[in-house]
């Protein structure tokens, strides 16, 4: 479970200062999928990094499993990231020397699973996400698409709590998009893996099981699947 406690984050020095979070409070319990949306500027990239590790908070705190992400020590940050969290971003972040089976399997090789350990994780994985067949594969050689499921296997596979997804289908066509969300969507709901998605685009978060607005920094309200929106 993630629980984002009063966050704040600023940018700048003293006489320049910008505001980039602003209180922002929510909880995402196990088997969630949800979408943050917001303009531009709203402060979603901020709040993944956040959460991510990759930036710091000012104020307030993120705890992932209990675990407070501000106290990990510096030289715990890279573990904690393998472990804990798969990534999924617009630009896929395959390494184009590996094959899609590399790629996969890459934070349990790290992590120095046993070789077949890792290939009967990466093959069952690669074959719920329907990719099986392209794993001798390197990048160059599949489709936006199946680069894409890749990166969602990668990001499950070692059975990380939180697979933070950053705008997954930008770089993809409708129909490529299409089938992202549906796989995403059973990666959810078939394969217990709760998701946060950054996103701007409505037909993306209409996949999530709940979305949350950020505007000028600030959570200002959220809608639930079947549900109102309501202010927060
Ligand atoms: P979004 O991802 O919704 O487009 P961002 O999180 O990138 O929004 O930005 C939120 C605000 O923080 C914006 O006003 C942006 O200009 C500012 N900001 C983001 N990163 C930095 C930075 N490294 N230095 C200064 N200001 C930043
Ligand atoms: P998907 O909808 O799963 O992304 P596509 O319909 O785009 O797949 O592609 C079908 C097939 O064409 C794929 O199996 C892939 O091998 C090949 N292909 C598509 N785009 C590319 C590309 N940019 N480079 C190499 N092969 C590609």
């Amino acid at each position: 479970m993630l629980h984002v406690q009063n966050i704040e984050k600023y940018y700048g020095s003293r006489n320049n200062v910008t505001k980039a979070l602003d209180r922002i409070s929510f909880t995402v319990e196990d088997g969630e999928f949800i979408a943050i949306m917001g303009a531009s500027g709203s402060g979603k990239t901020t709040l993944l990094n956040c959460i991510s590790t990759i930036d710091a908070v000012s104020a307030g705190s993120i705890l992932l499993d209990g675990e407070s992400i501000a106290e990990l020590p510096q030289s715990e940050l890279a573990r904690f990231r393998r472990e804990r969290l798969g990534f999924v971003f617009q630009d896929f972040n395959l390494l184009d020397t590996l094959t899609l089976e590399e790629n996969i399997g890459l934070a349990l090789t790290i992590n120095h699973a046993d070789s077949h350990t890792v290939q009967e994780k990466v093959r069952d994985v690669a074959r719920q996400l329907g990719i099986e067949g392209e794993l001798a594969k390197f990048p160059y050689q599949v489709s936006g698409g199946q680069k894409q499921r890749a990166a969602c296997a990668r990001a499950m596979v070692a059975g990380q709590s939180l697979i933070l997804a950053d705008e997954p289908t930008g770089a993809l066509d409708s129909k490529a998009s299409k089938n992202l969300l549906e796989i995403m969507t059973r990666m959810n709901r078939d394969m217990a893996a709760t998701i946060l998605m950054v996103t701007h685009d409505a037909y993306s978060a209409s996949y999530a099981s709940r979305v949350l607005f950020l505007k000028d920094g600030r959570l200002f309200n959220e809608l639930i699947r079947g549900g109102r929106t309501r202010p927060v």
